[in-house]
């Protein structure tokens, strides 16, 4: 008798997808399979020290994610973890905004138990899929005694949900951790460990998440978008951004968040109207390093869509 379990949600994405024609990995549909099919499909996860159980959360192609569906998740993972009896859990979620929401649990729930997300690069029909070895190796690292926080699984590679980012439209390996470097490796279904699990919320992101999935009242969430600098940036789309009544701006800048003159302008002009701006590296590696006088935050070592994510929650924590 298993007295332990470890909770699988589902929330779609390619490793949920299937395509008319075998061996199709581009004209599939994401988001096809239930996840409690998923599970009774790997006869190998029977042999888990832990019992299985799976919920499905949402069904979608992960570039349709949005802020209900984190609203569910969250509320999930809270009441999944706070059970005595729940060893670990896994989380089947689309490539495409895998590391933005890995980045939000983390961020608004920083869970004493692991919350393994994991994915697929090839739908279920392909040739060779690649979801149930990561579904595998996902599980082994949510049994794990001693693991903890928000980490990502793909291609035997454990990632922190910090660091995570997706590097490659279609190679299997489809993740990086950066500078950072990978968390750790599964092998033969044991977690070989490189470094410390993620531990720390961000800011104040657990009171926004009060605020915003726990409280009476769902709030709408702040309006925070992202911009670019390049060659020949100006300051209309943030202007027109503006104008609109968004509230926070990520730019991701050129190399150490560097900025053309001509959007740097219009970026303080719009701080000086009231809206947060943050600045990150449209560079994959490093960070933005501040220098003495920086006028604008730097997105303290974040990617450009992190540092989005981390500003909505600032912005709602403080809303009052
Ligand atoms: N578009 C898919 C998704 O993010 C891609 C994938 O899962 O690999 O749901």
């Amino acid at each position: 008798m298993k007295n332990k379990k470890i909770v699988i949600l589902g929330t779609g994405g390619t490793i949920a997808g299937t395509s008319a024609q075998v061996g199709d990995n581009l004209g599939y549909t994401a988001a096809q399979i239930r996840i409690c099919e998923l599970v009774s499909a790997l006869p190998a996860l029977a042999n888990s020290r832990f019992e299985l159980f799976s919920e499905q959360v949402a069904q979608v192609d992960s570039k349709d994610m949005d802020f209900g569906i984190w609203r569910a998740l969250a509320q999930r993972v809270a009441h999944w973890v706070a059970q005595p009896d729940v060893q670990g859990m896994v989380i089947t979620h689309g490539t495409d905004t895998l590391e933005e929401s890995a980045f939000f649990l983390q961020a608004v729930l920083d869970p004493a138990k692991p919350v393994v997300l994991t994915c697929a690069m090839r739908p279920a029909t392909a040739l060779a899929p690649d979801g149930p070895q990561n579904m595998l190796d996902a599980v082994a690292v949510a049994s794990h005694t001693g693991a903890r926080g928000v980490v990502a699984v793909c291609a035997g590679v454990v990632h922190s949900a910090f660091d995570v980012q997706k590097v490659h439209t279609y190679r299997l390996d489809a993740f990086s951790s950066g500078d950072a470097g990978p968390l750790g490796h599964v092998e033969e279904g044991r977690l070989r460990l490189l470094r410390n699990w993620p531990s720390a919320p961000v800011g104040q992101a657990q009171e926004a998440i009060k605020k915003i999935a726990f409280g009476a009242d769902a709030r709408p969430w702040p309006r925070v978008d992202i911009v670019m600098n390049y060659v020949g940036a100006d300051g209309r789309a943030v202007r027109a951004l503006v104008a609109d009544g968004v509230q926070g701006l990520v730019v991701a800048g050129t190399g150490n968040g560097s900025l053309h003159h001509a959007l740097e302008a219009a970026l303080l002009e719009a701080q000086a109207a009231g809206v947060r701006v943050v600045r990150a590296t449209r560079c994959l590696n490093g960070r933005v390093l501040p220098k003495p006088g920086d006028v604008l935050a730097d997105s303290q070592g974040l990617s450009p869509v992190k540092a989005r994510v981390a500003l909505m929650l600032a912005l709602m924590a403080n809303d009052d």
